[in-house]
């Protein structure tokens, strides 16, 4: 494992590296101080490396791609054959400070497979950070993973050297991890998680009473789920989310199409990534975390799945129609942010602007507030602005519709298709 020259393991270990989706942002602030090299910023430090579109930022590697456990959905798994590498910690701690220097990268996000044990691949992984920390004086942004199993011992002291922590659920319910992933089970995952949450709230309370306290993973942490290996429908991954958030505090819950990169009878034939059902679940997860939605608002038993055709807050409307249209002059901030189309930033302005002046479509658009979809849910002085009978069948044409086109059915298939961003711009 060791044999290769150095580029030749980066190169395979940077590849394996890009399936774990759980590092797309630093969250973590800090300055550069004397004596020590780097800084960190909350946002800016996520580059993408890889030619199929995923985030692979910072210096994105594992330790080694040698697993002793067989994960179905995982290409590192024992099973499978392929090239093997590892990096030494000296090795990793002197790749990412040359590629620090040289201004490649801004941080490191270390995974690995689980090489002889689980406490002796965690050993490894805190030896790289430590000796970043201490010998290096490194000052820059460490994402460290978690192994499932691993002792609370090494998982406590992982979080003084990293500034985020995960560990990957990977299978949303324990049946599925029983069947796919059965060296890992869910108690191994879901411990450590507790362990971090509490850490963090401790460290968070001792640094109040004296900035001098140690800080314990100061970004905090995140984890992935697979989406679409197992049968579990979103309902059922919204809800986990959704539990993550609130119980155990965590900063991002990430969704990776599942990509079949081994073959294995257990898992599904899919003709192509989910990527789009990936993308409705990352809107319906801004929904929980910046749009004061509940889980079982947006779905529940009679629709256990998010609509393909829609972004979840059109989905979420057109269910529930008697609450629209709503009127932008007198409207709460929160019903604003019910409003399909309406984002964060959209919502704060209508809500300040409309303190001095009576708002109409002209101030909307001068605002900055994008119509597009809000138009269908909104009064402005008492005048409706979808110009439509709100529940006769031409707003789900008008909805799906590309704007200001004839909504063709060719046109239909092809946008209901494709992903809007709107996820990526926070306006919902
Ligand atoms: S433990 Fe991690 S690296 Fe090992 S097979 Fe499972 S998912 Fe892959």
């Amino acid at each position: 494992m060791f044999s290769l020259p150095l580029e030749q393991r980066l190169e395979v270990l940077a590849d394996s590296a890009k399936y774990d989706v759980s590092c797309s942002s630093s969250g973590s602030s800090r300055a550069g101080k004397a004596g020590a090299l780097g800084s960190t910023a909350a946002s800016g430090i996520c580059h993408s490396w890889s030619a199929d579109g995923r985030c692979i930022s910072l210096l994105k590697i594992l330790l080694t791609n040698a697993c002793i456990y067989d994960c179905a959905y995982c290409l590192n798994r024992r099973s499978n054959d392929i090239p093997r590498a590892a990096f030494t910690p000296d090795e990793v701690v002197a790749l990412t400070m040359n590629f620090y220097r040289r201004n490649y990268i801004e941080g490191l996000f270390l995974s690995t497979g689980v090489l002889r044990s689980a406490d002796y691949t965690m050993e490894q992984l805190i030896a790289v950070a430590r000796r970043l920390r201490e010998v290096e004086r490194f000052n820059g942004y460490i994402h460290l993973k978690l192994v499932p199993g691993a002792d609370p011992l090494l998982v406590a002291r992982a979080g003084r050297y990293a500034d985020r922590l995960s560990i990957n659920i990977e299978l949303p319910s324990s049946r599925s991890l029983a069947l796919l992933a059965p060296d890992k089970p869910r108690e191994s995952v879901i411990a450590p998680m507790r362990q971090v949450s509490g850490l963090i709230v401790e460290s968070r309370a001792d640094r109040k009473e004296s900035r001098k306290a140690p800080r314990f993973a100061p970004a905090g942490q995140s984890t992935q789920l697979i989406v679409g290996a197992t049968p579990e429908s979103d309902r059922e991954i919204i809800t986990l989310s959704e539990g993550l958030y609130r119980s155990l505090e965590l900063k991002r819950v990430y969704y990776s199409a599942f990509i079949p990169v081994s073959s294995d009878n257990r898992l599904p034939a899919l003709p192509t990534p989910p990527l789009l059902r990936e993308h409705r679940l990352y809107q319906a997860d801004w929904l929980l975390r910046f749009y004061g939605f509940a889980a079982h608002e947006l779905l529940d038993e009679a629709h256990p799945n998010l609509d393909m055709r829609f972004d979840p807050k059109s989905d979420w409307a057109l269910r529930n129609l008697q609450l629209f249209p709503v009127e932008v002059n007198r409207a709460d901030y929160e019903v604003l942010l019910r409003v399909p189309g309406v984002g964060v930033r959209s919502a704060r302005r209508i809500v300040q602007a409309r303190r001095g002046t009576r708002l109409g479509e002209v101030e909307l658009r001068k605002l900055g507030v994008v119509l597009k979809r809000a138009r269908y849910f909104l009064t402005a002085g008492g005048r409706y602005l979808g110009g439509i009978r709100l529940d006769g069948p031409q707003l789900i044409e008008r909805l799906l519709a590309p704007a200001r086109r004839p909504a063709r059915l060719d046109q239909l298939e092809l946008f209901a298709a494709l992903p809007d961003l709107s996820a990526v711009s926070g306006e919902l």
